[in-house]
C-alpha cells in the first residue's frame, strides 16, 4: 500500500497534510523523536480516543518478558527481552469553551504535521470550530534534545482565530505525566510497571515507578509556564492531582478573538542506569530546575545546533531527485535519533524509538548492517563503543554456546544484555551466522579506523572465544575428508535446518583466517604482546593447528557447471523459478504462503550468498559477483528490509546501473511510501544504514585497500549530482559526483591519499581534487 500523504517536494521536511486516522500509527511512526537516550512516537499531546499506538521508549529499560512457545525445547531463552512502552510525558489535556479536545471526535477543519529533521523538531498545526462558530488555531510543537539527552520540551499554544460571537473562549489545559502504559506487544498482557512515587506542586510534577524483575527505576519530572503572546501568566491557579502513577496540574483562563495562549512544557527523565536509586527523582528534578527560567526557543537553540553539526557530517545531498533527497535525509536523520554512542551499554534496535517490535533488542543488524554509517559520519569512539557492547558480553556469550553444549562464545541472535532472548529454534540455535558478523565488525572497524590497539585490548579476545565456537560446530566428514557446518539457517531464513549453508561456512572459515592472520601479525609487530595475550586467552598450538585444518578442509557447495556458490547443499533440487512467476497477489510470501511452502521453495527472503560476496568483496573478482547475482538476483523476493541494499552494492559494483538504482528506491523510502505496509509498527531503523550504504558503498563504489579509501563513482541517471560527507581517519572529506567527475575536498586536516577507479590522488588539508569517471 503506498502512502500517499506525504509530499516528497520538501528535501528538509516530511509533511503531511490533512488528517487521517486511518493512517494514523503509519505517521506517528514516521513522526518518531528520539536522541539515543529516550524517544517517542509522534502520539499526540491532547487526549485522542481513535487509533494510535501510543509509545515513549528509554534506551536500555527492558523488561524480560517471560516466553511463549507451543512446545518447549531445552536450551530456548526464559524471556523475550522488550523495550518497555514507559511513561508519557507530552500529554496535555486541552478544553476549549468547556470541550475536550480530542481530534477523534472533534474533527480538525485543517491538519498538517511536519517533522523537521534540519532541526530535529515535530510540528503539528491545526484548526478546530465549535457549535458557537469559533475557530481555534492551534500549534503544537516538540523536541526531544540533542544538546541534553534527559530533557524534552514542548510548546502548545491555542489561538482564538475567529468568535462571531465575541464572548471570548475559557481555555482549560491540563499537563501531566501518565504512567498507567501498556506495552501492546506483552506476552501476557502483563502490567510491566510498579509505581515508586509521585507528587504535583506548584512547581512541577513527578512520576517516578520501577519495572518488575529488572528494576529499572525511571523518574519523569515536568513543570509547565503559561504565556498570554509574550506576557507569562504566572499568577494563574494551579488545580493540583496526583494519583498513583499519574501527576497533573490544570490552569483556565479566557481567551479573546486574536490572542494566544501557550504552554511550554519541560520534562527530564532519568534512571538508575545512570543515577543511584535513591537520587533518581530528585536528579529529575533538579535536571527541571536548572532549566526554570529557559524557554523552549532557548533550549531548542542548543539542541537544533546539535543537530547542525551533525548534519554537516552526515549528510547526503542528491540534485535533481527530490524525493530521493527527502528519502535519504529521512534515513539518517533516525539513524542518528537511535544511536548516538555515548553509552556501550546501548545498542540498535531494528525499530529503535519508533515501537515495538523486535522489542529494541540488538540483532546482527548492527554490525552487517548500522556499523559502516557510524565508522563514516561520526567520531571513532561511536563505532568503538557499538563493538564493545560485544566485548562486555563475551562471558554471556560463552554461557550461550556452553548451554548448547558448544565451545567458545556464541553471540544471541537477540539480546539486550548478552543473554539469548530469541525463543525460535531455527533462529536462535540455526542462525549463528551472527557470530561472523560480531568478527567482521571488528575487522571493519581496524581496517576503517587503523585502531589495531583495539584488537590487543579487546577485538582478539572476541576473536579467540569466536573461533573456539565455530572449532566447535564443524563436523569432520572423514569419508569426503572436509569441515561441514550441518543444520543451520543462514542470513536467509526462508531456509531453515540446512546442512552446509555456503555463506554460513565461509564467514566462519574467513573468522579463522582473519584471528590467525592477526595472530601472525602481532607477533611479527610485538612477540612479547603477542606471548601475552596468547598465554592470557590460553590459546594452544593445537588449536592453532586446528583453526588452519579447518580452514584448509571447509567444504563449500558449488554448482561447477554455472560457476556459482550453490546457497546450501541440496539447493538445486528445488524448483527453481523467478519472483516473476508468483502471482503478484501472493506476495509477500510471508503473508500468504504456508511455511511449509515457503522452506520448499527456492524463493530468497535477503541476501545469503550474496551477503557472503558483500562481505568479502575483496576476495571475489567481479565476475564471480556477475555470475551469482545474475543466478540469485531472480529468485530474491527481499521480504526483509535488510536486502535490497546488499543487492544494490554488489550491481553497482558489477555495472548494473539500473539495478542498482532500482534496488535503491526499495530501501530509501521504504517507510516513507509503507511498501512492505508494515510501518504502523515502527519504522526499519537498521535498514536504514543499508540505504546509505547503497549510496555511499554502491553509486560512490566507496571501499578500503590497504588502509586508503578508495571509489569508483558512477552517477545514476536520475540524478544531476550526489555528494557526502565523509569522516575517516581524522580526514573531514566531501565527495560530490556529477556525471563526468568526482570531486573530493578535505576541510582543514592533513594529507589524505586514496585512489579513483584505481588511479592514486592525494588531498591535502582545505582543497581538493577533481577526476574524470
Ligand atoms: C531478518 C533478520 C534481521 C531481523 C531484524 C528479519 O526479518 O531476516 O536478518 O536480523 O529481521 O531486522
Amino acid at each position: 500500500m503506498i502512502l500517499k500523504l506525504i509530499s516528497a517536494t520538501d528535501e528538509w521536511c516530511i509533511t503531511e497534510e490533512g488528517f487521517h486516522p486511518e493512517r494514523n500509527r503509519v505517521l506517528e511512526s514516521i513522526t518518531s523523536l528520539g536522541n539515543g537516550y529516550m524517544g517517542l512516537r509522534g502520539n499526540f499531546e491532547e487526549r485522542y480516543s481513535g487509533d494510535s499506538l501510543q509509545g515513549t521508549y528509554i534506551a536500555g529499560v527492558y523488561y524480560p518478558d517471560r516466553t511463549v512457545v507451543g512446545w518447549w525445547k531445552v536450551g530456548y531463552p526464559e524471556y523475550f527481552a522488550k523495550v518497555l512502552n514507559a511513561v508519557n510525558f507530552i500529554g496535555i489535556d486541552v478544553k476549549l469553551a468547556g470541550k475536550e479536545l480530542n481530534l477523534h471526535t472533534w474533527a480538525p477543519q485543517y491538519f498538517q504535521r511536519i517533522l523537521d529533521m534540519r532541526n530535529g523538531e515535530l510540528v503539528r498545526t491545526f484548526q478546530v470550530r465549535d457549535e458557537a462558530g469559533r475557530l481555534f488555531s492551534i500549534q503544537a510543537k516538540r523536541f526531544v534534545s540533542k544538546a541534553q539527552r534527559e530533557i524534552a520540551c514542548i510548546s502548545y499554544s491555542i489561538s482564538l482565530d475567529e468568535d462571531p460571537m465575541g464572548q471570548g473562549a475559557e481555555v482549560t489545559f491540563r499537563p501531566y505525566l501518565d504512567g498507567d502504559v501498556r506495552n501492546e506487544d506483552a506476552n501476557y498482557g502483563e502490567d510491566f510497571w510498579l509505581r515508586c512515587e509521585e507528587s504535583s506542586t506548584e512547581s512541577h510534577q513527578l512520576v517516578t515507578m520501577e519495572t518488575k524483575k529488572s528494576h529499572f527505576r525511571v523518574a519523569a519530572a515536568s513543570s509547565f509556564r503559561v504565556f498570554l503572546g509574550d506576557r507569562e501568566l504566572a499568577e494563574l491557579e494551579r488545580s493540583l492531582t496526583v494519583h498513583p502513577r499519574f501527576a497533573a496540574a490544570e490552569v483556565e483562563t479566557v481567551l479573546q478573538a486574536g490572542e494566544t495562549l501557550t504552554v511550554e512544557k519541560t520534562v527530564a527523565v532519568t534512571t538508575n542506569r545512570d543515577h543511584r536509586d535513591a537520587e533518581v527523582s530528585r536528579r529529575a528534578l533538579e535536571m527541571l530546575q536548572e532549566r526554570a527560567s529557559f524557554r523552549y526557543s532557548d533550549l531548542f537553540q542548543d539542541h537544533s545546533e546539535a543537530w547542525h553539526q551533525t548534519w554537516r557530517d552526515s549528510d547526503i545531498v542528491i540534485e535533481g531527485d527530490s524525493a530521493a533527497q527527502q528519502g535519504i535525509r529521512f534515513n539518517i536523520f533516525h539513524l542518528h535519533q537511535t544511536y548516538t554512542g555515548e553509552d556501550p551499554r546501548l545498542n540498535i534496535g531494528p525499530k529503535g524509538f519508533t515501537g515495538e517490535k523486535y522489542g529494541g533488542s540488538t540483532y546482527w543488524d548492527t554490525e552487517a548492517y548500522c556499523l559502516p554509517f557510524y565508522l563514516s559520519t561520526s567520531d571513532p569512539q561511536i563505532p568503538r563503543n557499538l563493538l564493545l557492547y560485544r566485548y562486555h558480553h563475551l562471558e554471556k556469550a560463552k554461557e550461550n554456546a556452553e548451554k548448547l553444549g558448544l565451545k567458545g562464545a556464541l553471540y544471541p541472535m537477540v539480546t539486550m544484555t548478552g543473554e539469548e532472548c530469541h525463543n525460535e529454534w531455527e533462529i536462535t540455535f540455526e542462525e549463528i551466522h551472527r557470530n561472523g558478523a560480531i568478527a567482521y565488525a571488528i575487522f571493519n572497524y581496524v581496517r576503517y579506523t587503523g585502531d589495531e590497539q583495539y584488537l590487543e585490548d579487546y577485538g582478539l579476545e572476541v576473536l579467540v572465544e569466536i573461533c573456539r565456537f565455530w572449532a566447535s560446530r564443524v563436523t569432520f566428514q572423514p569419508r569426503k575428508g572436509v569441515y561441514m557446518i550441518l543444520g543451520v539457517t543462514g542470513p536467509n531464513e526462508y531456509e531453515n535446518n540446512v546442512n552446509n549453508n555456503w555463506y554460513t561456512n565461509r564467514i566462519a572459515s574467513w573468522c579463522l583466517e582473519y584471528t590467525l592472520e592477526v595472530l601472525d601479525h602481532l607477533s611479527a609487530k610485538n612477540r612479547d604482546k603477542y606471548h601475552d595475550l596468547i598465554d592470557r586467552f590460553q590459546v594452544t598450538k593445537g588449536e592453532l593447528e586446528q583453526w588452519a585444518d579447518i580452514i584448509d578442509k571447509m567444504y563449500y557447495p558449488v554448482v561447477e557447471e554455472l560457476g556459482v556458490f550453490e546457497q546450501q547443499d541440496g539447493f538445486m533440487d528445488k524448483e527453481l523459478l523467478p519472483v516473476e512467476a508468483i502471482p503478484q497477489a501472493e506476495l509477500p510470501l510471508n503473508q500468504n504462503w504456508s511455511w511449509d511452502r515457503i522452506l520448499r521453495s527456492c524463493f530468497i527472503k535477503q541476501a545469503d550468498v550474496l551477503q557472503g560476496l558483500f562481505f568479502l568483496g575483496h576476495l571475489y573478482d567481479l565476475e564471480t559477483k556477475k555470475r551469482n547475482f545474475d543466478f540469485y538476483e531472480p529468485m530474491t523476493v527481499h521480504e526483509s528490509s535488510l536486502s535490497p541494499c546488499v543487492y544494490s552494492i554488489i550491481a553497482a559494483e558489477i555495472g548494473y546501473r539500473e539495478k542498482a538504482y532500482e534496488l535503491y528506491l526499495r530501501t530509501a523510502r521504504l517507510d516513507l511510501e509503507n511498501y512492505n505496509n508494515d510501518t504502523d509498527d515502527g519504522l526499519h531503523i537498521t535498514s536504514m544504514a543499508g540505504t546509505w550504504m547503497a549510496i555511499v558503498y554502491g553509486f560512490a563504489g566507496l571501499r578500503l585497500e590497504n588502509g586508503r579509501l578508495t571509489l569508483r563513482p558512477f552517477l545514476p541517471d536520475q540524478w544531476k549530482s550526489f555528494s557526502f560527507a565523509l569522516l575517516f581517519r581524522g580526514h573531514r572529506l566531501k565527495v560530490t559526483v556529477t556525471a563526468d567527475e568526482v570531486a573530493i575536498s578535505q576541510i582543514g586536516g592533513s594529507r589524505c591519499e586514496l585512489a579513483i577507479h584505481g588511479q592514486n590522488y592525494a588531498v591535502d588539508a582545505d582543497s581538493e581534487v577533481r577526476a574524470a569517471i
